[in-house]
């Protein structure tokens, strides 16, 4: 069955510029980040009031793309957390909730309770258990898939491929036993081969972070949000994304 973003995108109702999707990694102390994936929480309070104050409001991605299918949305900004790390619940959460805020948070189910791993730099940073995902979820935040292990999909073996997708979907929805519509291209990369197998795995949306002609609802494009993107900085990306991305087909 498509998805209520799917049919509405058939039903050509998606009109409009491209929505402004941020990306955060992990919310906590910074002073060993080579990565540049942390913000601190006053730094993430900080750009919530900021959003506040230009009569913005961040919610999830399928809360933003919902508004965009009913015509709606223009004062949305889709709020997203890669990895699902264990901080969210103590650091990203509450502020989140204190501004009024929702979120999609893009988990790895072969990774439950385990850490980055992936990165070769940078300190180990764990990340959430079962439990943690289920109790972001019973706090309202949406969770999505961001694949099984954290594996660059344009490399992947068919097998990987099929199983980074529908896999990690499927235990994903066995463990907040609701559905999952999101994904989000780990590492950002994604080519056509990718958006295929995610979409054939029956998501609705896919983030990516810049997918140039793959630009669509199953390669959005996003912004990376740092420590260092305070007001100035924060408005020059937001007005510079209106300007530059042409709009996605359909959104
Ligand atoms: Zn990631």
């Amino acid at each position: 069955m498509p998805s209520s973003i799917e049919s509405a995108e058939k039903a050509g109702r998606l009109t409009g510029p491209v929505p402004w999707v941020a990306m955060y990694h992990s919310v906590g102390d910074c002073s060993d980040d080579p990565y540049r994936v942390t913000v601190t929480p006053g730094r993430l309070e900080k750009q919530l009031r900021w959003l506040r104050r230009r009569g913005l409001r961040g919610v999830s991605v399928a809360e933003l793309l919902a508004a965009r299918a009913r015509g709606e949305g223009r004062r949305l900004v889709g709020l997203t957390f890669d990895d699902g790390y264990a901080d969210f619940l103590d650091h990203a959460l509450p502020l989140l909730d204190r501004w009024g805020c929702g979120a999609t948070l893009f988990v790895l189910p072969g990774r439950l309770g385990g850490d980055n791993a992936w990165d070769p730099l940078g300190p180990r940073k764990p990340l959430l258990t079962a439990d943690g995902i289920r109790r972001a979820a019973a706090g309202g935040v949406e969770i999505g898939a961001h694949g099984l292990t954290h594996v660059d999909l344009t490399k992947a073996d068919a097998d990987t491929l099929g199983a980074e997708t529908a896999e990690s979907r499927s235990l994903l929805q066995d463990l907040i036993q609701s559905p999952v519509d999101g994904f989000c291209y780990p590492y950002g990369t994604v080519d056509r081969r990718a958006v295929d197998a995610v979409r054939d795995a029956g998501y609705g949306y896919a983030c990516a972070i810049d997918p140039g002609d793959l630009n669509g609802v199953h390669a959005l494009p996003r912004v990376h949000i740092g420590e260092n993107d305070h007001a100035v900085r924060l408005f020059l990306k937001y007005r510079l994304h209106r300007l530059r991305r042409r709009p996605v087909e359909g959104l």
